[in-house]
Formats: C-alpha cells, sequence, structure tokens
C-alpha cells in the first residue's frame, strides 16, 4: 500500500458513506484495513472483523456495509462474526436503484440487475436466513431489503432465469414507446429542475439550501410528490419542482449500467438539469466528461445545463477558476457555507420555462 491508495480507499468510503445516506441509513462509522488480499472466509482479516464487531455492538448499527464486492460465503461469514446482516457495494447500489426507479422500464431494468446479482447468491440468502431466522427477519426493514431478495428466496434458479428472460422480452418491447414518449416530451404545468451529479458531489446538500426559502408557499399542486422531488421558488415567487436523481458512483458494475441509465430518466424529462460537480475533487472534469456521455446516451443532451461547482470551500482556486473559463454557465457555490447560492437561485430562475401567466399554474 502507497499513501495513494489509502486516499483512494478513504475516498471511495467518503463515497460509500454517501451512497448509504442516500439510501436512508445514518453512518455511525467506518474502518479501513490494509491488507494484500481479503481474508477468504470473513473479507476482513479475523482481528479486524473482531474490532468490527465491537463497534457495531458499540454503536447500535443495525447492518454493515462494506464497500467491495463480497463473494456469498464472506457474507456470510461475516455477518456470523459482527452478527448483523452485511451487504456490499452492488447491493447498496440496486437498492438506491430500486427506490428511484419510478416508469415500467425503470423498475424492469433494475429488477433485472437484482435478480442477475441474487442468482449466485441464492444458497448464501437462504442458509443465513433459516440459521438466523427471525432476529434477522426484523432487522430486514432497512437497506438491502427492497425488491427481490429476501421474499424472492424460495424461487429456484430456474424459475429466476425464466423471469429474467421475461424482464429482458419486456424491456426490448418498451423501447419504442420510451423512444415516442421523448418526441412528445410533455411540457411542465410547473417547470421541472433535475439535479444530477456523482454521489458525494453535494447533491442533497444544494436541494436542501435550494429548498429553505421555497417551504414558505403552499401550494397544492405539490402536495402529493414523491420523496425524491422537492419544491422551490425563484427569487420571484415562481415555484418549480427540484429532483434529486440517483447519483453517479465511481466504478459502476457493469451489469448496472442499464438500470443506471433508466433511473435517470427525470434526468431526459426535465425543463433544466443542475449538474452538481464537486470542485475539490481530483479530476473534476473527467467526472463532468463522465455526466455529459451519460446525459447523452439517455437523450438529454439538449436540456438547458446549469453547472453547479461546488465545494469551493475546499477547492484549488486555480481548478476553479479553469473551470470556469471552459465551461458555459458555471455558478460557484459551497452549500456548506452558503457562497453563490443567491447566485445560483437567480440563474436557475432566468433558466427555467416561464408560465405565461400566473393561471397557467393552476391549471395542471
Ligand atoms: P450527494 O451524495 O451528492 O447528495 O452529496 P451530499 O449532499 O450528501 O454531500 C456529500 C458530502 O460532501 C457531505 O459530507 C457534505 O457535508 C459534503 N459537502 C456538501 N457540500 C459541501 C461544500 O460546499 N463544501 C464542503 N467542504 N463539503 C460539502
Amino acid at each position: 500500500w502507497t499513501e495513494g491508495t489509502l486516499a483512494e480507499a478513504e475516498n471511495s468510503l467518503r463515497e460509500l458513506a454517501a451512497l448509504a445516506e442516500t439510501a436512508g441509513s445514518e453512518v455511525l462509522d467506518g474502518i479501513v484495513q490494509r491488507r494484500l488480499k481479503p481474508d477468504p472466509a470473513t473479507y476482513l482479516g479475523s482481528g479486524k472483523a473482531k474490532e468490527l464487531r465491537d463497534i457495531v455492538a458499540a454503536t447500535g448499527a443495525d447492518t454493515v456495509v462494506v464497500d467491495s464486492e463480497l463473494a456469498p460465503s464472506q457474507r456470510r461469514g461475516l455477518e456470523d462474526v459482527v452478527k448483523v446482516k452485511v451487504i456490499d457495494r452492488t447491493g447498496l447500489i440496486l437498492d438506491i436503484f430500486a427506490q428511484h426507479a419510478k416508469s415500467k422500464e425503470g423498475k424492469a431494468q433494475v429488477e433485472l440487475a437484482q435478480l442477475e446479482y441474487l442468482l449466485p447468491r441464492l444458497r448464501g440468502w437462504g442458509e443465513s436466513l433459516s440459521r438466523q431466522a427471525g432476529g434477522r427477519a426484523a432487522a430486514g426493514e432497512g437497506i438491502g431489503s427492497r425488491g427481490p431478495g429476501e421474499t424472492k428466496i424460495e424461487l429456484d434458479r430456474r424459475r429466476i432465469r425464466t423471469r429474467m428472460a421475461k424482464l429482458r422480452r419486456e424491456i426490448a418491447a418498451m423501447k419504442p414507446a420510451r423512444e415516442t414518449k421523448r418526441l412528445n416530451r410533455r411540457r411542465h404545468s410547473v417547470p421541472s429542475v433535475a439535479i444530477a451529479g456523482y454521489t458525494n458531489a453535494g447533491k442533497s446538500s444544494l436541494l436542501n439550501r435550494l429548498t429553505d426559502a421555497g417551504v414558505l408557499v403552499e401550494n397544492a399542486l405539490f402536495a402529493t410528490l414523491d420523496p425524491t422531488v422537492r419544491r422551490a421558488q425563484t427569487p420571484d415567487g415562481i415555484g418549480y419542482t427540484l429532483s434529486d436523481t440517483v447519483g453517479f458512483v465511481r466504478s459502476l458494475p457493469t451489469q448496472l449500467v442499464e438500470a443506471f441509465r433508466s433511473t435517470l430518466e427525470e434526468v431526459a424529462d426535465s425543463d433544466l438539469i443542475l449538474h452538481v460537480v464537486d470542485a475539490s475533487h481530483p479530476d473534476p472534469e473527467g467526472q463532468i466528461r463522465a455526466v455529459r456521455q451519460v446525459f447523452t446516451d439517455i437523450d438529454a443532451q439538449n436540456i438547458p445545463e446549469i453547472i453547479a461547482l461546488n465545494k469551493v470551500d475546499a477547492a484549488d482556486p486555480f481548478v476553479v477558476e479553469r473551470i470556469k473559463q471552459r465551461e458555459r454557465n458555471v455558478v460557484v457555490v459551497s452549500a456548506r457555507t452558503g457562497e453563490g447560492i443567491e447566485e445560483l437561485r437567480q440563474r436557475i430562475s432566468e433558466s427555467i420555462p416561464r408560465p405565461e401567466t400566473v393561471l397557467d399554474l393552476l391549471v395542471p
């Protein structure tokens, strides 16, 4: 291990913590172990696993999330030591996708990825459940429990494969419908802004900053929105929706790519994209390029975009300046200190489509 690998591991762990928070968990603690190879039985070495068990006991944690893909037997081995549910990075990401998938296609894509993930782990799930019947079931509400998995555990592999084949056919049949939908992109009665960017870029912090001023307006139109959509308003009082989309992650397992894209559909359907970039990241420009490539893949490349260059309080001023020079429509902000937030509100206000009259707002 060099210091570089340690820094990389810590960055990756920060992203994992942000992912777990996205999934609705509170992150209590984190540990890193330096080892040449994961322990084949328990992933962490036995001493470190016991240390983790003590941390779990001291904090009252109900889940351990491991920043790696675990073999089914390692997951079981580690669960036996720490005595709480263990999930890995892919399992966590799938759970977040399940929360974000809204359309029929999105749901089908996510279920397909979940089944693909579940298939080789089937025995693992079954064994650990039957051994711990009762206790585990009560803890089954948290992350890792949405979608297939424990509820479909009795399905044998063949039935899972049949289901997967059916999902693939359904998805293939849905493609033309999606194209038509894009062509007739509906005009929103309320302008919609999608927040996109890497996990840990500060999307939810910014969402909170932007919506604070918006809670003053009580508007029935917004009452039944789903939880990832919040309302906000421009400085001159025009209401709009802000939706927090599923975050990009640094090394997305290839079997999750399609599911990821299909959960980003709010982006392709929005009036404005607020692309949040972590200016303190080692390669913010690489991240901007990767995000834009996906915008193109999901046919969102022509939607107006504002880059919110976030974490300016922690960033190298030269990097901030460089990005400002090279990119259009950049607003430099810090969700932490509040710097630039007013300017961002103003820029959003200038960039969203304006209803012709106030009456437009009242007629959905
Ligand atoms: P998300 O995963 O994109 O929703 O990111 P979060 O909003 O959860 O933020 C990820 C981490 O970055 C958290 O630890 C935040 O406290 C931190 N963060 C967010 N905005 C800023 C900022 O402007 N400056 C600094 N220094 N940290 C920030």
